[in-house]
């Protein structure tokens, strides 16, 4: 593959100045004050430098930047939310890449309850189109911590998964089509929501995780499903992951109502409660792990409540659960799904903390997790080593944390070693470096030193098929 492209001052200073005289002064965002919140990853692990936030409103102008970008071979970087957790959006550190911001373009351009579909722009917030979604008695199935912030774009581009995987699956079964700028500035329009559509390759599935490195993403066209009629929300104490996953199987073979399953173990409990205003611990009693679950109804289903009361009343019955409570009412409901989603947000607080986003096969994962563990405390004496997450997907957040290793420089002077330990382990037992966040330049040296040779390959042949001159994301994914 080429060299990485690296543009020059004068070249960047003469795209800013033709996107300006084409689209008007507020293209192109220069004030380093406004620029400054987006050079920095959402964890804080990465920082780049940018002369411009170009921030477009219609997919015919992206179409232009990007030509031009192209033309005075300057890099962009795509950017929705900023809420990724890779770097992925986070521009080089040299300066060299302009920032293609999504953000304005956030409209809804129609929704449909009768074909259960809603055509989205790029920088459109998850949460606005939940709104959107519900005011015609459609919910689109997919949500996750950073539903107020990221974007459609953003999640496209990524794959996201989230909390309803379980049923619903990723992004990848819930786009139905994708209009995009290609990276010579064409625009492919795959909006028309077909059924079936057998034309050769399919552009749409290949932007999907692609992480800004074919294109950009401008609009979607999203699957809906109808309402929920009703949620209820259980929080449950179990004794290890192994009970948690058959505590999920036997709800599975009790109802097909379960959406949610997460798991959370003692230690990120007490970081919420530590770090998190206004949270509080659902159960009396102490487990060493944890297990939110959600059930929903549509027309006709049984009430959750009462599928929940039942199955877990079953469950503590033959000693599968050690406590439960289902939520009295949705502020409640509410309040366990805080604890949930502040998880990431409290690690922080606590300090340092090593993520791996990972998944091995679902009925694999209870045990891995407990050996993966103790193989990193064993090697790593003191630190602390845990996942919580989405156990029936077979994908948890395996996280390290310091512990008792206080060296103040800890996270630089051993996160390699530890992540390499990490990513040992899980290539071992068949799974991924990266089940959800993406690959990014968090992952990319990793990426290429564990998949086999032969997809690295595949991969960089298609990236060099489309952007031979390698002006889309610079550095992410595949170097
Ligand atoms: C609290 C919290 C909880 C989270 N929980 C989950 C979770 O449960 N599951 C999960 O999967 N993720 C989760 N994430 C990660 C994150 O929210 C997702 O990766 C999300 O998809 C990123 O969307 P964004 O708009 O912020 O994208 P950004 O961070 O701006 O960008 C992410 C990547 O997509 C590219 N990109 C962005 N927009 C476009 C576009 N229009 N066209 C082409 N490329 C584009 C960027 O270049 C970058 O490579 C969580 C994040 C936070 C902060």
């Amino acid at each position: 593959m080429a060299a990485r492209l690296r543009s020059n001052s004068s070249d960047r200073q003469r795209l800013i100045a033709a996107v300006r005289e084409r689209f008007g002064e507020s293209v192109a965002v220069t004030d380093p004050h406004d620029i400054a919140p987006w050079l920095n990853d959402w964890r804080d692990r990465y920082h780049g430098r940018s002369d411009a936030i170009l921030a477009p409103k219609a997919t015919d102008e992206v179409a232009a930047i990007v030509t031009m970008a192209g033309q005075l071979g300057v890099p962009l970087v795509p950017q929705g939310g900023n809420t990724g957790m890779v770097g992925g959006a986070t521009p080089p550190e040299d300066g060299s890449a302009l920032i293609l911001s999504l953000r304005r373009m956030n409209r809804l351009r129609s929704i449909s309850a009768d074909n259960n579909l809603a055509v989205a722009e790029a920088g459109m917030i998850l949460a606005n189109l939940h709104d959107e979604a519900g005011k015609v008695g459609r919910r689109f199935p997919l949500t996750l911590g950073a539903r107020g912030s990221c974007t459609i774009g953003g999640l496209i581009s990524t794959n996201a998964g989230g909390t309803q995987v379980l049923r619903f699956g990723t992004m990848r079964s819930l786009v139905a089509g994708i209009e995009a700028v290609l990276p010579d500035g064409t625009i492919h329009s795959g909006l028309s929501g077909l059924k079936k559509d057998n034309r050769g390759y399919s552009l749409d599935q290949l932007l999907i995780g692609a992480e800004g490195t074919l294109g950009i993403v401008t609009a979607a066209a999203l699957k809906l499903v109808p309402a929920a009629t009703a949620r209820a929300v259980a929080w449950v104490g179990v004794a290890s992951p192994q009970a948690a996953l058959k505590l999920l199987r036997s709800l599975d073979t009790g109802t097909r109502q379960i959406e949610g399953f997460e798991l959370v173990p003692a230690d990120s409990l007490a970081l919420v409660l530590k770090h998190v205003p206004g949270t509080r611990s659902p159960l009396e009693s102490d487990s060493r792990w944890h297990v939110l679950i959600e059930a929903t109804a549509h027309e006709g289903d049984e009430s959750p409540d009462k599928v929940l009361d039942a199955l877990l009343g079953q469950a503590l019955a033959s000693g599968l659960a050690a406590d439960a409570v289902v939520a009295a009412n949705e502020a409640q409901a509410e309040a366990f799904w805080k604890i949930r989603d502040s998880i990431s947000e409290a690690e922080r607080a606590e300090g340092p903390t090593l993520a791996h986003d990972i998944s091995v096969a679902v009925e694999t994962m209870p045990d891995f997790m407990v050996d993966a563990a103790a193989q990193v405390e064993r090697a790593f004496p003191g630190a602390i080593a845990s996942g919580f997450g989405h156990l029936g997907d077979g994908n948890v957040h395996f996280h390290v944390r310091a512990g008792t290793r206080t060296a103040p420089d800890w996270y630089d002077a051993e996160g390699p070693a530890i992540s390499r330990l990490v990513h040992d382990l899980v290539t071992a037992a068949g799974g991924s470096i990266s089940a959800e966040h993406g690959i990014g330049q968090m992952k990319r040296d990793e990426f290429k030193r564990l998949a086999p040779p032969g997809r690295i390959a595949a991969l960089r042949h298609i990236k060099q098929a489309l952007d031979p001159a390698g002006i889309m994301n610079p550095g992410k994914l595949i170097a």
